[in-house]
This record gives structure tokens, C-alpha cells and sequence, in this order.
């Protein structure tokens, strides 16, 4: 099986934290959506399985107009069997979420939302440069609800700046008092080339002491696992039977076609990259000429790439995987290098998988650089 990623790279300004590929305006977005239908037609053929899964994310998804995104769903549905999908995502932002927004995407086969709400802290927010409220985000899940959509997914960031350990406990447990079957929670990064991390730069805002952020991510898997969530992935939490799936086969190293700007694409053997600009995309799909690049990984790329994915999950390395495609020797030397970790409880061996401790996941960059290549 595999998944059909659609990047829709607009939003309605920037977060300052964001370094995503999106822009603050959409006033090219109907030609995008044409240039994607093409994208699909021309690529399709790439990923010899069936799609179990699509993803519509960005950027901000529900900007798109109804008429824009009932013509890229139908579009989709003439190559792509909606009906049969395991799942079905699209990306809001609580401030789009009306009940006629719900009802067009349901009638257009979407069964998912991913939401940014990041903090029920209106100054956090306003700091950060969301558009919405904590009460706008509430609204929403409770919008997305009476409309018939339950499978819903929300995002919180923790280490805000000025965010205290009691604020971060207050966010956390107004998401988790709605019960969702799936969240997802980011320690916040300053990433170079964004407003904060010059805010930074400049001491306009302070980056959370990691003691603080540990305790955050303490508070977290501790609260998130008293209410009956399982910690699947770094930073991914569901109620059994609610893991996004459509991430998941990402992690599993499954194939997925990956449309429009910025996009990444994996068809089992080979990684295809779309370039970030917009105009030129467009153009390159009017004329029918693909847009990617092909990149074809060494033996050291596609071990480093399966390291980095296993061990962000809470199943870790699969050993007998391992071993099958890179030998048992190189099998060893892995257990070996990951012995001082497991003699620190940094790590854990369960049969034949190796993974990094939950408590220990903060971390787990600084353990994962000593396994790659
Ligand atoms: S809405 Fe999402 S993609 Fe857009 S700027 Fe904010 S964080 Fe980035």
C-alpha cells in the first residue's frame, strides 16, 4: 500500500516559528490546483501500489476556497479510489473550520483533521503569530464534532517563549479534556531563517532552559499515558486504533507519491525531491514537463535514513531487518555502539527491536547521531 501526500503551500501569514515551505498569500491558487491535477496524471504510474492513504497538507490547507478543493478532491477521484482509503487527512487551521467547511469535506470523502492549535495561551499565541485564539481553536474541535468528524488531530508546542511549566499543564490538559484519539506535541525549535529565530538572535524572546523542557516532556508522556495514550512516535500520541496512518507508513519506510512544491516522493528504491517555487512549478505542469529530482541514495544514505526513522518510534530497529539488509556484522557493531545506551536505560532491547526509552526520546538526536554512518 501507499500514501499521496498534496502540498498546498499558502497560508494566511506566517507563524514566526515556521519554517516550512508557505507563503502569506494565495493569489496564484487556482493555477496550483490545475498544475497539481497534472502532477497526478503525470506521475501516478511512479508507485505501482494503490493508494491506502492521502494527506493534504502545507501550509494551510483550508484556505483553499470550497470550489478550489472540491475541484482537487474530485480531481484526485478520477485516479484515486476515494472511497476505499484507510484515511483520508487534510491540515485546518481552527480559524477556517466552519460547519459548511465540515460538511464540504466530508461529502468529498476526507474522514481526518489535523489541526494546529499549539497553545491554549492567547499571549503565547499572539507571540508566535497564529491568527486564532484559544477560544476560536475550542470552537473548532467542537465544530469539527457536531459535524460528524471524530477523527481529529491536534498540535500543541511546548517551550514557548515565556511559557511556564504551569502554562504548559494548562495547555496540555484543555487538549487532552477533549478526549481526541490523536495528538501530536513539538518541543519548540528555532529554526535559522525564521522571525523568532532572530527574535532570538537579538534576546527580544529566551529559549526554554532545557531543564524546563525536559520537564515538559516529563509532565507530558506522564499525563499523556494517564489518560490512556500510547506514545507511538517522538512526538505522536493516539488512543489504540487511532495512529495516523498515513505518517506511520512514512516510518515504515512504505512508498508515497508526493505532489506539488517542496514535495518528497519515495517509490521503494528511489527519492524524488519538487523545488520550492511556485511559478515555476506552475509553469513546468502547463507545459506537462515533470518537476522533480531524482536522487538516487547510496547503501550509507538508506541505512542513515531507516536509523533515523526506526528510532523515532517507539518500536525502534527491527534487528532481524537489520540484519537482512546490511549483514550480521554490521548487525553486532549496531548492538554494540547501542550497549552503553542500554546500560544507561537510554535504550531498551525488546526481542528483536531496539529502540530509544520513552523517557529518553527529548534526547534522542545526540543517541541516534551515534548509529549513523
Ligand atoms: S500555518 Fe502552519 S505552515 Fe503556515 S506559517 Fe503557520 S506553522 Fe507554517
Amino acid at each position: 500500500m501507499a500514501g499521496l501526500y498534496i502540498h498546498i503551500p499558502y497560508c494566511h501569514a506566517k507563524c514566526s516559528y515556521c519554517d516550512f515551505f508557505s507563503i502569506p498569500r494565495a493569489d496564484s491558487v487556482d493555477s496550483y490546483v490545475d498544475a497539481l491535477l497534472v502532477e497526478l496524471s503525470l506521475r501516478r504510474n511512479e508507485i505501482a501500489q494503490s493508494f491506502s492513504t492521502v494527506y493534504i497538507g502545507g501550509g494551510t490547507p483550508s484556505i483553499l476556497s470550497e470550489e478550489q478543493l472540491a475541484r482537487l478532491i474530485e480531481g484526485i477521484g478520477k485516479t484515486v479510489d476515494i472511497a476505499s482509503l484507510e484515511e483520508f487527512t487534510i491540515e485546518a487551521n481552527p480559524e477556517d473550520v466552519t460547519p459548511q467547511w465540515c460538511e464540504t469535506i466530508k461529502r468529498l470523502g476526507v474522514n481526518r483533521v489535523s489541526m494546529g492549535v499549539q497553545s491554549f495561551d492567547d499571549e503565547q499565541l499572539a507571540i508566535i503569530n497564529r491568527r486564532h485564539s484559544s477560544q476560536d481553536a475550542i470552537h473548532a474541535i467542537d465544530t469539527l464534532r457536531s459535524s460528524g468528524i471524530n477523527e481529529i488531530s491536534c498540535d500543541l508546542i511546548y517551550g514557548l517563549p515565556g511559557q511556564t511549566l504551569d502554562s504548559w499543564k494548562h495547555s496540555l490538559c484543555r487538549l487532552l479534556d477533549f478526549d481526541l484519539p490523536h495528538f501530536s506535541s513539538y518541543l519548540l525549535s528555532y529554526e535559522p531563517g525564521t522571525r523568532l529565530f532572530q527574535q532570538l538572535k537579538h534576546g527580544k524572546v529566551e529559549e526554554a532552559s532545557e531543564e524546563l523542557a525536559q520537564d515538559m516532556y516529563s509532565y507530558l508522556i506522564e499525563e499523556a499515558a494517564r489518560r490512556g495514550y500510547e506514545h507511538y512516535e517522538i512526538s505522536n500520541f493516539s488512543k489504540l486504533g487511532h495512529n495516523a496512518v498515513h505518517n506511520s507508513n512514512y516510518w515504515r519506510d512504505l512508498p508515497y507519491l508526493g505532489l506539488g512544491v517542496s514535495a518528497h516522493s519515495f517509490d521503494g528504491h528511489v527519492r524524488r525531491f519538487n523545488a520550492n517555487k511556485i511559478k515555476d512549478y506552475i509553469d513546468c505542469m502547463s507545459q506537462r514537463l515533470l518537476y522533480c529530482k531524482v536522487e538516487e541514495e547510496t547503501a550509507d544514505e538508506r541505512h542513515n535514513d531507516y536509523i533515523i526513522v526506526a528510532l523515532r518510534t517507539a518500536q525502534g530497529i527491527d534487528l532481524n531487518r537489520y540484519m537482512f539488509n546490511w549483514g550480521t556484522d554490521r548487525c553486532n557493531q549496531l548492538l554494540s555502539v547501542a550497549q552503553q545506551f542500554i546500560d544507561r536505560q537510554q535504550m531498551t532491547l525488546n526481542g528483536d527491536y531496539l529502540a530509544i526509552a520513552e523517557a529518553h526520546m527529548l534526547i534522542s538526536d545526540r543517541i541516534m547521531v551515534e548509529f549513523i554512518v
